[in-house]
């Protein structure tokens, strides 16, 4: 089973459940910055209540901040980890490789959970949290589009990518990607 591990979809998609699962299951560390940034956010810190603001209105928190919070994060595991929410965009994906490069520790799968924006409004509009009002999930779904879909090519080209359809039960979207990921 691949242990240095990827999630990208849209919002809604279903990332942060099935990555959940999946840390639980296999052990790794799950970096969801999404989570991150909200503990951040509930800290009341300075830092946070400017993240707060943007996460919003569905814009991006600025690449700097999201890749302090990972990078130290990242130097704490040791047997794995799965990201989910990051990279957003292709230069958090630049700064990626070469954080990863400096660690020695390759990503070595890339889990794309496709969805149709229809599904995806629904659940959304169904989760009811802050950033989950009708226009915010507007812009959230336009900037998956412009900014961080161009990921998908991206790590196509590298051969690492698996593409799994979210539009089905939780299990078996689970089982379909331990397929993917060869449990
Ligand atoms: P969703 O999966 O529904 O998009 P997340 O929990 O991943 O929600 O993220 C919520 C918000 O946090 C985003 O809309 C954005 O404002 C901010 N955010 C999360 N990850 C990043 C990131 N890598 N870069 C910039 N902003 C981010």
């Amino acid at each position: 089973m691949k242990k240095k591990l990827l999630f990208l979809g849209p919002p809604g998609a279903g990332k942060g459940t099935q990555a959940n699962l999946f840390c639980n299951k296999y052990g790794l560390s799950h970096l969801s910055t999404g989570d991150l940034l909200r503990d951040e956010v509930s800290s009341g810190s300075v830092l946070g209540l400017k993240a707060a603001e943007i996460m919003n209105k569905g814009e991006l928190v600025s690449d700097e901040l999201v890749l302090s919070i990972v990078e130290g994060r990242l130097l704490n595991t040791n047997d794995g980890w799965l990201l989910d929410g990051f990279p957003r965009n292709v230069n958090q994906a630049n700064s990626l490789k070469i954080l990863l490069e400096k660690i020695n520790q390759p990503l070595e799968r890339v889990v794309l959970i496709k969805i149709a924006d229809d599904y995806l409004i629904k659940r959304l509009l169904g989760r009811g949290r802050q950033d989950d009002n009708e226009q915010v999930i507007a812009n959230r779904l336009q900037i998956y589009r412009e900014k961080t879909s161009p990921l998908i090519d991206l790590y196509n080209k590298q051969g690492i990518l698996e593409e799994i359809e979210g539009n089905a039960d939780i299990d078996v979207v689970f089982s379909s990607i331990e397929k993917a990921l060869g449990g």
